[in-house]
């Protein structure tokens, strides 16, 4: 027998059967009671939450001769033909597949023949979206002249992509995602009449990863019934959908709440490591917390919650969990638009483990903020300093360490990036660009998330200025001389040539630039103009300027700011 997928075995065939877009399939269900039908429909929303489920159902009922209160009865020979595909007055076009014109010209041509077996002649076009231009226009023209007992059923997920012209002439209806409530619901009901057993807390991972679609949450199922046909192990549901597991997220919310990067930074390296993608870690931090919240302030025991742990949580004040749901939530909205997923996860980090620390010392302390800012500036400079010290002694590195801000090493610090820049070219930089993606493929998990972090943003014939996006990171780059080893062997061999890394932080970086470009403006001048440089009088100073920023630009690939 041919194994047939849970989602495709178990579509709904009714309105009632469709799982969480009640205010639609009610509505839809009135329009065939009282016969009040539009000639197009257009069905928005995100993947896996019904649309095409209900084009189907409804399109049934439209030529059903044996209505059930609004419902197609799926026993007539029309709901029987609709569910072969042998009804010839109903066509399901997949835009995805054929977006050409000549398809929807075919649908115009045809369009005008009256429906042969059933009342009405329907045309289900799914991902609607993709048709070409010309398909659109073609699409317009029949849909302003609309013949009689004609009904269009579009169907798409991305409705911006969808013109203006088209949607006004249409009964538009927005598919909601399914609640995790109602898809554990719907998942419980399909496993007990396959008569296959479950742990209710795999079916919760599921729907979490579903992320609304019940698709999704049934072909997660089918995969998950692909290791043991017989039963859903809460254990292989965390290893296939890369969800962590409570006990690791509780782990991190702990040092989360103790503001403790280093080990919130190792937390995290180990879920990435066994498979966690960085949206499941946000996710459950979100979920975790608010349930962590809900039991602190009721003071209710939830069964997912071990009072242990709820003791643990209890010396931390209820804003913190708020504020890291609220943290969170933004880096789960900046991580749909952007491929680099580690990214926004970092940032999460960084600020949760920043969040709240001067208010909370100086509130324990009862010391007022610019005391703590002073002393923090000391500790800084103290751990500056003690690195330094070590790092002296070890030779076999071929880093030079470079001071984030204390004063006593900023001027070496300047000057190690200024070395590079007397000699910076672009085609240093772009060398060094160009390898960068083929260098991180050469990482591991661990040591790519952090280099991820890192970016060339100059380079001279022998050393390469590497900025470091945050300050926290900064540190900790700077000490894994393993990575940065690595690194240097890495770019030696993807380039052919030898380079010595110089690390800088984010906002060092601006103003060692700055401050190179204003004493250097002569030099620059001068480089564009070896052979006779002008001199100074005899050109406008906003020409010179412009010359400047061009110059600039020309060894930094970006603006850099010139003030006078
Ligand atoms: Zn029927």
């Amino acid at each position: 027998m041919v194994y047939q997928a849970l989602y495709r075995r178990w579509r709904p065939k009714t309105f009632s059967a469709v799982v969480g877009q009640e205010a639609i399939t009610e509505t839809l269900k009135n329009a065939i009671k009282r016969q009040q039908i539009s000639h197009a429909f257009l069905f928005a929303g995100p993947r896996g939450t019904g649309k095409t489920s209900c084009a189907k159902i409804f399109a049934k009922a439209l030529n059903c001769t044996n209505l059930q209160d609004g419902e197609p009865c799926n026993q007539c020979p029309n709901c029987l033909a609709a569910d072969h595909g042998a009804m010839n007055d109903l066509l399901e076009i997949d835009a995805a597949s054929n977006n050409g014109v000549d398809e929807i010209r075919n649908i115009r041509d045809k369009v005008k023949y009256a429906p042969t077996q059933g009342k009405y002649k329907i045309y289900i076009i799914d991902e609607v979206h993709m048709l070409s231009i010309g398909a659109f226009n073609a699409l317009l023209k029949t849909l302003e002249e609309p013949p009689q007992n004609v009904v269009f059923i579009l169907a798409t997920t991305e409705l911006q992509k969808v013109p203006a012209t088209i949607i006004s002439r249409t009964q538009r209806f927005q598919f909601k995602r399914i609640s995790n409530d109602a898809l554990i619901t719907r998942m419980k009901f399909i496993l007990d009449q396959e008569k296959i057993t479950y742990d209710p807390k795999a079916l919760s991972v599921v729907a979490q990863v579903a992320d609304g679609g019940m698709r999704d949450a049934l072909s997660i199922l089918d995969q998950l019934l692909s290791y043991d046909g017989t039963n859903v192990k809460y254990e292989d549901a965390l290893q296939l959908t890369g969800f962590a597991a409570q006990e690791q997220i509780e782990a991190l919310l702990l040092i989360l709440l103790k503001h403790d990067p280093a080990a919130a930074l190792q937390k995290v390296q180990q879920l990435l490591k066994d498979g966690a993608m960085p949206k499941n870690i946000l996710d459950e931090l979100i979920d975790l917390s608010a349930r962590a919240l809900l039991a602190l302030q009721a003071d209710i025991q939830t069964q997912f919650l071990t009072s242990d742990f709820i003791q643990k949580l209890k010396p931390y004040p209820q804003s913190a969990f708020s504020n890291l749901i609220e943290l969170a939530n933004t880096a789960l909205t900046d991580l749909r638009y952007t491929n680099q997923q580690r990214v926004p996860l970092d940032v999460f980090l960084v600020k949760a483990c920043q969040e709240d620390v001067p208010e909370k010392a100086a509130l324990k302390s009862g010391v007022s903020r610019s005391d703590f800012d002073a002393l923090n500036q000391k500790v800084i400079a103290l751990t500056q300093k003690f690195q330094e010290r070590r790092a002296d002694q070890s030779v076999s590195v071929s880093v030079q360490n470079t001071a984030k801000t204390p004063e006593p090493s900023k001027s070496e610090n300047r000057q190690a990036v200024y070395q590079v820049l007397e000699h910076a070219t672009r085609q240093d930089l772009n060398a060094v660009k160009d390898i960068w993606p083929d260098l991180l493929s050469t990482l591991g998990v661990s040591q790519r998330a952090l280099l991820d972090v890192l970016e060339p943003v100059a380079a001279s014939p022998t050393k390469i200025v590497l900025k470091c996006q945050y300050e926290l990171w900064f540190e900790r780059a700077n000490k894994d001389n393993a990575l940065l080893e690595h690194v240097t062997q890495e770019i030696a061999k993807l380039t052919k040539h030898d380079y010595h890394l110089v690390l800088i932080a984010d906002s060092a970086w601006l103003k060692v630039r700055q401050a190179f470009v204003e004493s250097h403006k002569k030099e620059l001048l001068a480089q564009k103009h070896p052979t006779a440089v002008q001199p100074e009088t005899s050109k406008a100073d906003d020409e010179k300027k412009e010359e400047i920023v061009t110059k600039a630009k020309a060894l930094f690939g970006d603006a850099a700011h010139i003030h006078d």
